[in-house]
């Protein structure tokens, strides 16, 4: 069969791919989407279990954004439920007001005490560092010692299987520490979920496509070759691309056990959960010490699902293999000279752009990943005509 030819070429149906997709065909080149996976949607799919509970397959997705660029763009494919993002963590048999704030320290203490009196304590804690190199650094600098060994360190070695010295400073800086009793445990000022879910948002992002054809279960790597693409949009795993001639990037996984819950068996946990049909006290609890996993996440918290039922979802990490799906780049020194190799090959491939938080091998929030495919999208427009003209490569 002789290869099709289409304008666009795209590896992935994710946040990047998706976007892209529907930005480039809606303006009138004709697109083709190869996806792997047997669903839209990549990390942010969601669907209900087996009590029509909704929950996200690849793990809590909380979408937020300080971009009214990204909000506008997405709303024309969803409406909104607003969320209000609460955690806590799980340590020594009791569950801790998180992230660390002035009810922390009262627990800590076991009496009632002042904001003075808290971030007088906290400073005699901190190790303070002017340009904090690793996560060990910034933690300590900005939590002290005493939450540094009962919430961060043990999660980290978990999560990264690194101690928080040989990890970059940014995964650290992303948990905040307040004196106030403010327990957000985000700072966005737009947090909320699809109203239907992420995959009913993917799927009227196609349904506004109208020169788009996707392929689910079809691995780019294996079926590029059935087509003529002027341009080729890749995001998947950068070192996959280029048969890993540079060795394999490090990533790491995670196993996730869902557990689906009757509204009889919620009734039990009520004295722990605090709210009928719930769980747990909080959409997300962390075990930084204690369990095998990291976390256990509740999304009925964030969905605000009408039903007695629930499920919870415990993650337990492991290295990414030819098992287990890449999740999150490992953002360390060494693996970013690694990185880099291939970053460099990439620039010199023609007529293709890497993007997206596998292609780029950094760790993207779902808003970061959309602006940075409205981005390209913009970029690629003009040099592609947006025409329907398929055949003749890029300038
Ligand atoms: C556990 C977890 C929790 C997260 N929580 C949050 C959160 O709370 N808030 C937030 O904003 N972000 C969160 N994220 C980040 C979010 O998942 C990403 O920002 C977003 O999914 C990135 O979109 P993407 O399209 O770049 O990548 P992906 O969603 O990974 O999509 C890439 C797609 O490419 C496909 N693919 C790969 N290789 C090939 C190939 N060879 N051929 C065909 N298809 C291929 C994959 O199957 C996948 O569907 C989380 C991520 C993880 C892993």
């Amino acid at each position: 069969m002789p290869p099709i030819s289409i304008d666009v070429l795209i590896a992935g149906a994710g946040f990047s791919g998706l976007v892209l997709a529907q930005r480039l065909s809606a303006a009138g080149l004709r697109c083709a989407v190869l996806e792997r996976r047997a669903h839209l949607g990549g990390n942010a799919y969601d669907a209900p279990d087996k009590n029509g509970v909704l929950y996200h397959h690849y793990g809590p997705h909380y979408f937020r954004t300080n971009s009214r660029a990204v909000r506008d763009y997405l709303s024309q494919f969803t409406a909104w439920q607003l969320a209000d993002y609460r955690i806590k963590s799980h340590t020594g048999g009791r569950y801790w007001s998180f992230p660390v704030n002035l009810t922390t320290y009262e627990q800590l203490m076991g009496r009632a005490a002042s904001e003075e009196e808290f971030a007088a304590w906290l400073e005699s804690e901190r190790v303070p560092c002017a340009r904090p190199e690793n996560s060990e650094e910034v933690i300590l600098a900005q939590a002290g010692r005493t939450f540094y060994e009962l919430f961060f360190k043990g999660y980290t070695l978990k999560q990264w299987a690194r101690h928080p010295r040989d990890l970059d400073a940014s995964v650290g800086a992303r948990i905040p520490v307040r004196t106030t009793r403010d327990d957000h445990y985000l700072r966005e000022e737009f947090q909320a979920l699809p109203a239907e879910g992420f995959t009913r948002l993917f799927e009227r992002m196609v349904e506004a496509s109208p020169n788009l054809e996707i392929r689910l279960e079809t691995d780019f790597l294996e079926a590029r070759h059935q087509y003529r693409a002027r341009h080729t949009v890749y995001t998947g795993p950068i070192d996959a691309y280029f048969g890993h001639r540079f060795g394999h990037l490090p990533y790491r996984s995670l196993r996730f056990e869902v557990e689906s819950l009757t509204g009889d068996q919620l009734q039990e946990r009520l004295p722990i959960s605090g709210k009928p049909g719930h769980w747990q006290p909080a959409l997300q609890v962390n075990y930084p010490n204690d369990e095998a996993y990291t976390r256990i996440v509740e999304i009925k918290h964030a969905t605000g699902q009408q039903t007695p039922h629930s499920n919870i979802v415990r993650e337990y990490p492991l290295p990414a293999d030819a098992t287990n799906e890449p999740y999150y780049p490992i953002p360390a020194p060494d693996t970013r000279i690694q990185y880099e190799q291939y970053r460099a090959a990439a620039a010199l491939e023609k007529n293709t752009s890497f993007i997206g938080r596998l292609a780029t091998y950094h760790y993207y929030n779902m808003d970061q990943v959309v602006a940075l495919a409205l981005k390209e999208a913009d970029r690629l427009l003009p040099l592609l005509g947006g025409a329907h003209f398929a055949g003749s490569p890029l300038p």
